[in-house]
């Protein structure tokens, strides 16, 4: 299809949450479009708390959309807007709609609202107000909505630049209340004013609001004011292809972040999402930034896999500073009330670029270490404490000799002392490297033994096998 109607305006996007208490993923995926296509067209990236619905709009909730945002490292480039602090600005417009003609004063009671609700259900059509052209002279002393005087007849045509153009029937849509009886503004009046107000240039959101982007689209037309350009993404779906729910194991931001994948990698998957550049599967925020395009989203939606984003996670484990995984790893231990010593953090530091190639989350990652944390004398599983006869222990103290005498305690000669140590007793490595394990890690488990001991350092390896070696034969 062709690309979205071009403007001259400097391209401003903005991601419109509700503070409901969670941060959706799918909100992520909407926030980090828009936030790839500012940055692909040099334009900015803003943030629009919607919080009209008051008793849900807490100071709580806000916090966790201002936390996902700085997790998923999506910075707005201007401080928030609240829409409902710009309750006024709403009014106004509509008093503008009313001034122009384009609006009216709708003085249905409820009673009458329901009577005629009921007659356009059994006539096949939508509500209609007898106050729509109503003379003012006739305009009782009562409260009164302000409906939009849409057109009745013809088409809306909402130029999306996913879906291609969307066709709605002007006599399907009513007149669209914009301002309540109480004086309170409605969502779409309260969008398209805000949108404007912003220089909003093009909305990019969930495919849900499609048919608000027919209703904004006349709001847009009767005010006067320039349409945004649309993109309604396609709606992201579980792996078994229906929509995502609690069932799918996660919805929320927070908990991608409490099951331990790193904010690039959801970058990277969210990307995936509805969009792609050809096969690649990992790219950066460069190179997105680079290609992303809204023409080239897809409208078919898109299937969460597991498998994908875990592959993605380790990709980026393993380019990940050390010293940041090791403060990953340290909150979640910590949160895990694992009872951590001073000197932790410089040993799982050190231990990190012996297991992070095997962990597809932090989770695991901290799984991983755990080994180096633990306190003498290691708890040898029954198994393995069976196999410690006379005979495997002359053999692992031959061993630690062999290993003391290591000058330099670190990956490559470990594992050149231990080759030579095998080839000396003339056994491979199976005849004593699992024992040598579960003597220096207990049952957890630890990556392969010159890691396991160069991440202990030469005291504590040395003091974990004379452990063993004290045990009764
Ligand atoms: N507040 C709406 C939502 O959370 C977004 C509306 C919009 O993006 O226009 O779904």
């Amino acid at each position: 299809m062709s690309a979205p109607p071009a403007s001259d305006r400097p391209v401003r996007t903005r991601i419109a949450p509700s503070p409901t208490g969670m941060m959706h993923i799918g909100t992520a995926r909407t926030a980090l479009f828009n936030w790839l296509y500012a940055r692909h067209r040099g334009g900015n990236f803003l943030l629009r708390i919607e919080d009209t619905d008051r008793e849900r709009s807490t100071e709580a909730n806000v916090q966790v959309i201002f936390e996902g945002l700085a997790w998923l490292g999506l910075q707005p480039d201007e401080p928030p807007v609240f829409q409902f602090a710009r309750a006024d600005r709403h009014r106004e417009a509509v008093a503008e709609l009313l001034a122009r003609g384009q609006a009216y004063r709708d003085y249905m009671t409820a009673e009458e609202l329901e009577a005629e609700r009921e007659r356009a259900r059994a006539e096949g059509r939508v509500v209609r107000s007898p106050w729509r052209d109503a003379d003012p002279a006739t305009w009782p002393d009562r409260p009164y909505a302000v409906r939009l005087k849409s057109p009745l007849d013809g088409e809306t045509i909402v130029r999306d630049a996913v879906k291609g153009e969307v066709k709605f029937q002007n006599a399907s849509l009513d007149d669209l209340i914009l301002l309540r009886s109480d004086g309170n503004p409605t969502y779409n009046l309260a969008v398209v004013v805000d949108d404007h107000d912003m220089a909003i240039t093009h909305v990019i959101r969930g495919d849900d609001h499609l048919n608000n982007a027919a209703r904004q689209t006349v709001i847009y037309e009767a005010l006067g004011w320039e349409v945004p350009v649309w993109a309604h993404l396609p709606l992201i779906h579980g792996p078994d292809g229906a929509k995502l729910s609690k069932r799918h194991g996660a919805q929320a931001v927070s908990e991608f972040d409490d099951m331990g994948y790193l904010p690039e990698t959801m970058r990277n998957y969210l990307a995936k999402l509805g969009w792609g550049h050809g096969d690649d599967e990992i790219f950066s925020d460069e190179q997105a930034i680079a290609w992303f395009d809204i023409i080239d989203v897809v409208s078919a939606p898109a299937r969460l896999d597991w498998a994908k984003l875990n592959h993605l996670n380790n990709h980026y484990i393993r380019l990940a500073e050390p010293a940041r995984l090791a403060e990953l790893v340290m909150k979640i231990l910590k949160s895990r009330d694992v009872r951590l010593r001073q000197g932790d953090e410089a040993l799982v530091l050190r231990t990190i670029p012996f297991v992070r190639d095997g962990a597809k989350t932090t989770l695991e990652l901290a799984d991983a270490v755990i080994f180096v944390l633990k306190s003498r004398p290691m708890d040898i599983p029954d198994k393995v404490r069976a196999q410690l006869d006379g005979e495997m222990l002359g053999r692992i103290g031959r061993l630690r000799a062999a290993l003391a005498a290591v000058a330099d305690w670190s990956f490559d000669p470990l594992a050149a002392a231990l080759r030579a140590f095998a080839e000396a007793e003339g056994v491979g490595m199976g005849k004593f490297g699992p024992q040598l394990r579960a003597i220096l890690a207990g049952a957890s488990p630890a990556p392969d033994l010159a890691g396991t001991m160069t991440a202990l350092g030469r005291d504590e390896s040395l003091s974990r096998i004379d452990d063993a070696l004290s045990l009764p034969a």
